[in-house]
């Protein structure tokens, strides 16, 4: 983490040193308090002179005329106040952020005349500055002048300074359970592999108890007796245990059914004997990325007391080649009682799903399964970095998320599905195989998961170009990305809370 930020909200704030930030709508003047930080109204004239055109998320870098009390004054644009969504106040948030450097004291002026900022609008400018000052810096024993926002790496005190200073503060405790559930899945894309095994992850998981969460680990043996087969042969291949972690938020009416998220989480896959060539394979300690936005996404709904029957589940595991390992054309029994031929051992991510999606089912008949995963390499081919793809057995829950995707601009992509795809599965030796070829490489992958779904409402989010790697912008600058929790979240916000 390299910048902290002390965010505050008041209604006025007197400026005493440090930097100002003004927002400014196309069009129209400085915003309110304007006057403090620019007593003499050069920063207006500069702004003009400058032809500041205010533009979503641009900015003007000033420093402070004779007479102000800041030391140095930015103008950060909204664009045009009309043309504002909500998912603006996190990016124009995270371009504020980016500014502080080398300061401990912050004042933020937001109400830019004919911008009308709500508490909501504030809270969300907030989430991104907190989204924004994200870092990944644990293994560098020096650290870079640029990560170190704060002096010497200090706290620095913000101060947003709008009209509904009160509701604003009330809607930041949200804003920093999601900015703390974001930045929690970004940490295990983050963290390499030999420090986040599986027993590790768990480890982790169950550190959500804190919340309020209930977190049962199963061992090895405990997912033998239950006849995982599927995820255990992928695990046998690594002298590290696997550990599937089922993580319970009841905060809905009791007894009412939950709703279930499923993640895989393949700490490192070396595509085991179907192995991967070297080149960038090291990016595959982000394998494990839909476990990840699992557990973020359980953090932010514990830690905001979501009033709903959450259920989070994760198969944990590591892929890799050994004198144990399975082989091709093995064939395993999962827990449903379907036989797998495996044809590719890279295939590995819905060996591990298969068990965890039978096995959330079985125990829980919840009203619906979501399940991510880093899960194809055409996926990426299909949709880049820049969308996720949506595989689905039902069309209203595509809509919710699909909905959720253009609220949180953590987008989504519908795929087809039909039999057609579906029997590309099936094998000659087994009641299905792991690949169905390169052809519709995502799609069949999907139709594989939904042999294990029953009649229960599902969604898969293939995250392989989105979980990690996915183009820097105004709020992540971070390799591990943490796509999906703000995405979840909102799904759940907005459809599924008594
Ligand atoms: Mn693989
Ligand atoms: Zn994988």
């Amino acid at each position: 983490m390299s910048a902290k930020f002390d965010i505050s909200f008041e209604k006025s704030a007197e400026i005493a040193g440090g930097y100002a930030i003004l927002l400014q709508t196309k069009g129209a003047d400085l915003a309110a308090g304007a006057s403090a930080a620019d007593p003499s109204g050069v920063v207006a004239k500069a702004s003009k002179i400058a032809g500041f055109s205010a533009k979503l998320a641009g900015a003007l870098d000033l420093v402070a005329p004779e007479g102000s009390k800041a030391e140095r004054i930015f103008v950060i644009g909204l664009g045009k106040a009309e043309d504002l969504v909500s998912f603006d106040w996190l990016k124009v948030g995270g371009a504020a952020a980016s500014k502080i450097k080398n300061t401990t004291d912050v004042t933020i002026f937001l109400d830019a005349p004919g911008a009308d900022v709500t508490a909501t609008q504030a809270a969300d400018f907030a989430l991104g500055m907190l989204l924004r000052a994200y870092g990944f810096d644990t293994y560098k024993t020096k650290k870079s002048d640029d990560d170190s926002n704060g002096k010497d790496g200090s706290t620095v005190k913000v101060r947003i300074v709008t009209a509904s200073a009160a509701e604003a503060a009330k809607a930041f405790k949200v804003s920093q359970a999601v900015a703390d559930g974001v930045n929690l899945a970004r940490d295990l894309v983050n963290e390499p592999a030999n420090v986040l095994g599986p027993v590790e992850f768990a480890a982790k998981a169950k550190e959500l108890e804190k919340l309020g969460v209930d977190v049962e680990i199963l061992t090895e043996k405990e997912m033998q007796t239950l006849g995982m087969g599927a995820i255990l042969g992928v695990a046998q291949g690594s002298v590290r245990p696997p550990r599937l972690a089922i993580m319970q938020w009841k905060g809905g009416k009791s007894g009412e059914t939950p709703i279930a998220f499923v993640g895989k989480g393949v700490v490192f896959d070396t595509g085991g004997i179907s192995i991967k060539p070297a080149g960038g394979m090291e990016d595959m300690k982000g394998d494990m990325g839909g476990a990840a936005a699992v557990t973020g996404l359980m953090h932010v709904l514990a830690a905001r007391k979501a009033k709903a029957n959450v259920v989070g589940i994760i198969g944990l595991v590591e892929n890799m080649p050994d004198g144990n390992a399975q082989r091709p054309g093995d064939i395993v029994t999962s827990m449903s009682g379907q036989t797998i031929e495996v044809i590719n051992t890279d295939a590995e991510g819905r060996l591990v799903l298969c068990d965890a999606l039978w096995y959330c089912n079985d125990r829980f008949k919840p009203k619906f399964m979501i399940d991510l995963a880093t899960l194809t390499g055409a996926i990426l081919v299909a949709l880049g970095n820049i969308q996720a793809g949506l595989f689905s057995n039902d069309d209203q829950l595509s809509e919710q998320l699909t909905a959720a995707g253009l609220e949180t601009h953590e987008r989504l992509w519908r795929m087809p599905m039909g039999k057609e795809y579906d029997k590309m599965i099936d094998s000659k030796f087994a009641d299905m195989k792991n690949t169905g070829g390169r052809h519709a490489g995502s799609i069949t992958a999907a139709h594989f998961m939904k042999r294990f779904v029953g009649d229960t409402p599902w969604a898969h989010l293939d995250i392989a170009g989105t979980a990690m790697g996915s183009p820097l912008d105004e709020i992540n600058q971070s390799w591990g990305s943490g796509y999906g929790v703000r995405l979840l979240d909102e799904l759940v916000r907005a459809n599924y809370e008594s």
